[in-house]
């Protein structure tokens, strides 16, 4: 495999702005932390050190604030027109940078950079473009009461937002805050992940050219806890946050964010069931459960770690399943022919394969992987994994392991089947596989999760409500909901 090295990323050109460093994004300028302090961000693939990246704490957090606030004042009066002539213009040069943004992200996070090139960054850009047309067709509500009053509504912006994010979809889930945020007049400080901050510091490098005014958005990097993170949720005046993470962190979040009553939208981790009825297009589900399983590394929150096949098929199913699984081979995320890249850091490639040690352990068998490539030594490379024979309570069945790695056992029933889907803290989403369209309404409306698909994985409609049900998350964001949770609404009753 031909891995990138520092250098020859440099060759590449992408790496080039943060020679001297990724820097902060306030009140219009690149600035270092004030203390000095720096962290690295380091290549999954190689190890190697990409970039030196500011770290930012409750100073950098407080004046990132106090330039929002005052932005605040001018974009939240911008008129609609304006407001979304300028989102588009910051969607349109996402999309003209689209191969420099997708190499970014595929160097920092370890995704095959097809994925990036197809997916996160074009997404990215239309999450401008969305919003840059929604806020142009907003309805309010109006009741006449008797002819004795008149209550109408109006959606005002509430201030400046905190948004947290990971390293999973770095540029996607941040422009997914950042656009509906900006769109409805708030003004905001990013935080992305520590682990992926170089497409944030190039999205703040577009808006600063761009007509946004000075100080609407901010981007401080820093880590969670003691960190930029934690300076976000205590901080008296960010009124609200987005966050995008693991569930332990949004229970922090909404306890730092607490003694402020800052209001908060989480999209939290996920464990999803993929079920698969003997009745289903078996080539359609197979080909969408590999996908559920192995695309981004399993590093997807709403990944079908989970999969449930019915018994009459579920014999020939596992073994399509496992011969599709060993062709797929993990390698340079670089090259545009892998499909599956590294995993985001060797303390993650640890926690994925102790997961896959303590089944295995239990008596699970592997049906394939379980370790990392023989060709590749270096690298957070692991195997698509497959585990069967594994009891539906182990923690590999129960907990988000977040990475490359499935679990396939079979069923008999719709009631059964239900239950397993249900028997997780999480609520996120889920797959149901099956031509009985009868049977997929009845259990779409039965399953504990935000996002159902029927024959179908990770396709959305933007306008569509996101979010998670128990520990996967708080509120739902996509158009209307994204504009109830980013604005204020009110209500003026005039006596007739
Ligand atoms: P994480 O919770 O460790 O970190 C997410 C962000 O929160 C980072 O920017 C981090 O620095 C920050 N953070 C950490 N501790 C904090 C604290 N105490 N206070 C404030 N900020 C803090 O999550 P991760 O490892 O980056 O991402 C993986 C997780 O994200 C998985 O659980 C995955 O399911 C979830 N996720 C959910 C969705 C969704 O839509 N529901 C989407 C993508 C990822």
């Amino acid at each position: 495999m031909k891995t990138i090295t520092t250098h020859e990323a440099r060759d590449l050109q992408v790496l080039g702005a943060f020679k001297e460093g990724v820097r902060h994004f306030i009140g219009g300028e690149f600035v270092a932390s004030i203390a000095g302090r720096e962290f690295e961000t380091i290549n999954p693939a190689t190890g190697q050190v990409l970039a030196r990246v500011s770290e930012g704490g409750a100073e950098e957090i407080d004046h990132a604030a106090r330039v929002a606030r005052q932005a605040f004042a001018i974009w939240s009066r911008a008129p609609v027109a304006e407001r979304s002539r300028i989102l588009r213009s910051i969607g349109d040069e996402i999309l003209k940078r689209k191969e420099e943004l997708a190499a970014l992200e595929s160097l920092d996070s370890g995704k095959p950079i097809g994925e990036a090139l197809d997916g996160d960054i074009p997404r990215a850009a239309y999450n401008f473009h969305f919003f840059a047309d929604y806020i142009k067709f907003l309805e309010a509500e109006a009741y006449h009461k008797d002819d004795v009053a008149l209550n109408y509504t109006i959606y005002q912006p509430v201030g400046v937002a905190g948004l947290i994010t990971p390293w999973n979809f770095p540029l996607m889930l941040a422009t997914w805050k950042v656009a509906p945020c900006l769109a409805f007049g708030n003004t905001c400080i990013l935080k992305p992940a520590e682990l992926t901050p170089l497409t944030a510091a190039a999205l703040a490098g577009i808006i600063e050219q761009s007509e946004l005014p000075v100080g609407a958005f901010n981007v401080v990097h820093g880590f969670g806890p003691n960190s930029a993170g934690q300076a976000i949720s205590r901080h008296p005046q960010i009124d609200l946050i987005s966050f995008t993470g693991e569930t332990a962190t949004g229970k922090a979040i909404m306890a730092d964010a607490a003694p402020h009553l800052k209001r908060l939208s989480f999209e939290l981790g996920g464990k999803a069931a993929n079920i698969i009825f003997a009745d289903a297009d078996l080539d359609a589900a197979l080909q969408g459960s590999l996908l559920a399983a192995f695309r981004n590394q399993g590093e997807v929150c709403l990944a079908g770690s989970r999969v449930f096949v019915q018994k009459p098929v579920y014999q020939d199913f596992l073994k399509r399943f496992v011969d599709e699984a060993v062709k797929i081979e993990p390698g340079d995320p670089l090259d545009p022919r892998t499909k599956m890249g590294a995993l985001i850091s060797q303390e993650h490639f640890e926690k994925v394969s102790g997961y896959v040690e303590l089944a295995r352990q239990s008596g699970a068998q592997i049906q394939c992987g379980g370790k990392r490539p023989d060709n590749l030594s270096e690298g957070n490379f692991y195997l698509p994994t497959v585990i069967t024979d594994v009891d539906i309570l182990h923690p590999v069945c129960q907990e988000e392991i977040f990475g490359p790695v499935v679990t396939i056992l079979p069923f008999e029933t719709d009631e059964e089947v239900l239950q397993y889907a249900n028997g997780t803290p999480y609520g996120l989403s889920c797959s149901i596989w099956t031509r009985d369209i009868t049977r997929g309404h009845r259990l779409a409306a039965a399953v504990q999760a935000g996002t159902v698909w029927i024959n179908c994985w990770f396709l959305r409609d933007l306008r569509a409500p996101y979010g998670g049900m128990k520990k996967s998350g708080i509120g739902r964001e996509g158009g209307r909901h994204s504009l109830e949770f980013f604005t204020e609404v009110k209500t003026v009753c005039i006596k007739l």
